[in-house]
């Protein structure tokens, strides 16, 4: 979105292609982010108005390039867009899906709850437009939805379209998913079920998500007093991340401050292996550090077990400071999962090169391409949007030298 702005309001035309429903990436799913401790939503909302008002940007959601061909200054695009099944010609509401009874996951909140076929992704989405998940859709819904939506709200029969555009300068900013946790066989996510991810939490302590911003344990519901962060979880391990994410250590301690704030009872254990808060973010550290019900522990986390009765989970651990080996009792645990770039998984339609975790090399050697933010390597939200900045004068400097 930064890019896409940066290039729109200097005159360039941008096409902005985005393979999700609505714009904004993961962190809009974020509960606060530094370094002002806000909601996502109130930059997030800046950028959309601005936007919503330039002429000059195109935005297609649901949408992926499937083929770039060309050299700088005259590329090809083929973007692939699947079908909304909602037309956006007409507003709805919820008051006409809530008679539905087909449900899908929702993803937005990490699986955590269900959303009706027929959603809108989050409340501040843009587009401000609904979506169907027509494979979720039973065909009573699919009868409701054209009894109680105005006419025309909803197309059940559109296809998916593949449109061809011309561009001068392409910029990758394709982003990141949290490391997958189930791989973590010791620690114990999707076995133990109090036992959560660092982008969970960020929906927990949500407004927004599945529990209407309580932090409470996903077994029982409770409130969760008693609270493991366990730090490097994927990263900088050989059999898993090598790298260091660069930014699950502020986000445990941000995530630390989130559980003392919504229950002062609340204790914080951080087990890590060095903490690495960079620049003035290091006051945020030492901050943490004085609340007597914070603390950090140096070590590696070995195993994690549940009890079956409470579903308490044991953490056995190591402290490497006193050489003690630890054995303690915890009600809930959060996983501070680390960074992949999604091109680990996708790789861009053109011929880039990546290091060997998938991250594109530099800034692209191609002329007219051009990466930013989590697909050149793992970083945060202020970095990426420098980022951004910096990648959209790089294309613009691009289209100049071809005038
Ligand atoms: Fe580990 Fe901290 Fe680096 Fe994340 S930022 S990988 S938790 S050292």
């Amino acid at each position: 979105m930064t890019a896409a702005l940066e290039a729109a309001e200097v005159g360039y035309r941008v096409i902005l292609v985005e393979k999700e429903a609505y714009l904004g990436g993961r962190v809009v799913r974020m509960y606060q982010y530094f370094p002002k401790m806000c909601p996502p939503t109130c930059g997030f909302e800046v950028n959309t108005r601005r936007i919503r008002r330039n002429p000059r940007i195109t935005v297609h959601t649901l949408a992926t390039v499937d083929a770039i061909s060309g050299s700088a200054g005259s590329f090809k695009a083929k973007i692939k867009i699947k079908p909304r099944y909602v037309t956006g010609e007409h507003s709805l509401d919820d008051s006409m899906t809530e008679g539905l009874t087909s449900e899908r996951t929702n993803d937005f909140n990490y699986g955590m709850d269900k959303t009706k076929a027929l959603y809108l992704p989050h409340d501040m989405a843009y587009p401000p437009v609904y979506v169907l998940d027509r494979e979720a859709l039973s065909d009573a819904d699919a009868k409701k939805i054209s009894e109680v939506c105005p006419p025309g709200a909803v197309d059940l029969d559109m296809k998916e379209e593949e449109i061809e555009v011309e561009v001068g300068a392409v910029i990758v900013a394709t982003g990141w998913r949290p490391y997958d946790a189930a791989k973590l066989d010791n620690l114990g996510f999707g076995r133990c079920q109090n036992v959560i991810t660092n982008v969970m939490m960020e929906r927990l302590a949500a407004r927004g998500g599945p529990t209407g911003g309580e932090i409470v344990r996903p077994s029982d519901g409770k409130k969760a007093a008693n609270v493991a962060f366990v730090q490097c979880a994927g990263s900088r391990d050989e059999k898993h991340l090598p790298y260091c994410s660069a930014v699950c250590c502020m986000g445990s301690l941000k995530q630390a401050r989130y559980v003392r704030e919504k229950n002062e009872e609340a204790k914080v254990t951080i087990f890590y292996i060095d903490i690495r808060t960079v620049g003035r973010l290091e006051k945020f550290y030492y901050e943490m550090l004085e609340d007597t019900n914070v603390s950090c522990v140096k070590g590696k986390v070995g195993k994690i077990t549940e009890d079956p009765e409470t579903k308490d989970l044991i953490l056995d651990v190591e402290d490497t400071l006193s050489a003690d080996k630890l054995h303690r009792g915890f009600d809930m645990v959060v996983l501070a999962t680390g960074i992949v770039p999604n091109t680990a998984d996708v790789k861009i339609p053109f011929d880039l090169s990546y290091d060997e975790y998938g991250f594109i090399d530099g800034s692209t050697n191609i002329e007219g391409i051009y990466a930013a933010g989590c697909a050149k390597r793992p970083c945060d939200v202020s970095r990426s949007t420098k980022d951004s900045t910096a990648a959209a004068l790089k294309a613009i400097q691009c289209l100049n030298n071809r005038k």
